[in-house]
């Protein structure tokens, strides 16, 4: 089945030709529908199962639609490290050339105040390491309030490096009625029960 059949939209698909890629890996054939659908998804799968495609390829169709107000970053993805997220940013300007997204990172050791003059301006996709994003929301420099799909990335990493208590506060911060889309390699007891209080009859992909 290729990449034309799962509902994207004609830019995204150019884009993801000129990356190269002929066929959807199997979370991509899985999640695409289902993300964009609205649904929650939980994705049991490790890097290099093309894990990132499928979940910036559907957001960046959804996004396309409306506009970004000030402060108010409508999409979240918490990465471990900022390592991980600078490959999620690259890939989210890699497939969404063919679209106006904006997009900030809030990662350590990246510059605070040209993060928040791009906050101020609004964007469509903030990627951030948990600790840094509590940062800047509890110095009142950003609102989770227009977050309407939120990404947990790497859960068990988050895990191990001691951030699930920071993933807590920033799912309990962000109103009630939002997609999240949640992806760990492995369940562990701590993160089933994270995805259990915030995931809303989530579709199970694991590969
Ligand atoms: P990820 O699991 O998201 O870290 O992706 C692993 C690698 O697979 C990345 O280098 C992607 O560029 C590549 N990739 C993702 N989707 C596909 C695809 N459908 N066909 C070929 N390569 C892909």
């Amino acid at each position: 089945m290729g990449f034309e059949r799962l509902g994207l939209s004609e830019g995204t698909l150019a884009a993801v030709s000129e990356s190269g890629y002929d066929e959807p890996t199997p979370i991509q054939a899985q999640a695409i529908p289902q993300v964009l659908m609205g649904r929650d998804v939980l994705g049991i799968a490790q890097t290099g199962t093309g894990k990132t495609a499928s979940f910036t390829l559907p957001m960046i169709d959804i996004l396309a639609e409306g506009r970004a107000r000030a402060r108010m970053p409508r999409s979240l993805i918490l990465e471990p490290t900022r390592e991980l997220a600078a490959q999620v940013a690259d890939a989210f300007e890699k497939y969404g050339k063919n679209h106006k997204l904006t997009m900030a990172l809030l990662i350590g050791g990246v510059n605070f105040g040209e993060q928040e003059k791009l906050l101020d301006r609004g964007v469509d996709v903030l990627i951030a390491t948990p600790g840094r994003l509590l940062d800047h929301f509890e110095r009142g420099k950003l609102l989770l309030t227009g977050i309407d799909i939120l990404v947990v990335d790497e859960a068990d990493r988050m895990l191990d490096m001691g951030f699930i208590p920071d993933v807590e506060k920033i799912c309990e911060r962000i109103p009630r009625k939002h997609q999240t889309l949640f992806f760990s390699a492995t369940m562990p007891p701590p993160i089933e029960r994270l995805t259990k209080q915030f995931l809303n009859d989530p579709k199970q992909i694991e590969v």
